[in-house]
């Protein structure tokens, strides 16, 4: 099981010029020894996680020449199946190799790099609103709504974090509006307080998921369909993606689903009919299920 393998010590296996982690910090100073074994395997085999969660973390090191052999075969055999994690490992490329040319800069001559148009990232536009579960923040792209948060504490800090985090250039609706002006964030705030009064029973939005994982696309898609007033089980969104065993790893991704209410993942329960989580609190899964008539004990 366990392994003795080090990291990779052959520079020849690692792109001509990249500086690994552990040239930038010197051969002096103190390291965390590198990890060993298959590791990624044995984390991305665990029920209820993720494996391209496991693989997008493990990138950076990947990167940097900071992987055991095993890892970064585990790595390159899962982004070649996968093209979500492939478009992933692309980026950290990129900017690896902007990284190196910072490098040859300050050795060298001080023009700054360009960057690669690539990597060039997409305007997301929020606002917030009322609701009779509390303030929202609601944001938009030029694809469609791609974010509600429930307001708490840091909650703009917190959104735009959540929308970097998925590759989008977060920007506040100007605030001088009396409605937001965006005409897709402005559609999500009418339907939104449609729903809220009674008066609407199904979203009619275009949703831009994108730098959500595939898995996580997945489960939100499935969820999408469970109609207003209905209850379906973590289970059988498992089972509707064809990952019969995945019930957890459903629950998990569930729980980051960036468009609550919209993407209804509150009419999702446990199978013996508790309420199962809520990342906005078990109190408004509540309130949004006795909206739509259902109560539970
Ligand atoms: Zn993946």
């Amino acid at each position: 099981m366990m392994t003795t393998t080090d990291g990779p010590t052959d520079s020849a296996q690692m792109p001509r010029g990249r500086v690994t982690s552990r040239e930038r910090r010197g051969p002096h100073e103190l390291t965390e020894p590198p990890i060993r074994g298959d590791h990624l395997m044995v984390a991305a085999s665990v029920p209820g996680i993720d494996p391209c969660d496991v693989a997008c973390e493990a990138m950076p090191a990947h990167v940097l020449g900071d992987l055991t052999p095993s890892d970064d075969h585990w790595l390159i055999d899962h982004t070649d199946d996968c093209r979500y994690c492939a478009n992933e490992l692309h980026r950290f490329h990129q900017t690896a190799d902007v990284l190196d040319r910072c490098h040859d800069v300050c050795t060298t001559q001080m023009t700054p790099p360009s960057l690669p148009p690539q990597m060039r990232r997409y305007l997301a536009q929020y606002a917030q609103i009322d609701s009779p579960i509390g303030l929202l923040f609601v944001a938009a792209s030029g694809a469609g709504l791609c974010e509600i948060d429930f307001a708490q504490d840091e909650a703009e800090t917190i959104l735009r974090r959540r929308l970097a985090a998925r590759g989008f250039d977060p920007r506040p609706l100007p605030a001088d509006e009396e409605r937001p002006a965006d005409r897709m964030v402005e559609d999500a705030a009418t339907q939104l307080t449609e729903y809220f009064q009674g008066q609407r029973d199904h979203f009619d939005l275009p949703l831009d998921l994108s730098g959500v994982t595939p898995f996580t696309r997945s489960v939100l898609e499935a969820t999408a369909t469970v109609p207003f007033g209905r209850l379906d089980t973590y289970r059988s969104i498992a089972e509707r993606i064809g990952k019969p065993r995945a019930t957890r790893a459903v629950g998990n991704a569930l729980g980051r689903n960036p468009i609550p209410v919209v993407v209804p993942c509150h009419r999702i329960v446990r199978s013996d009919a508790s309420l199962g989580g809520y990342t906005g609190g078990l109190q408004i899964k509540q309130r949004l299920l006795a909206l739509e008539g259902i109560t539970l004990a």
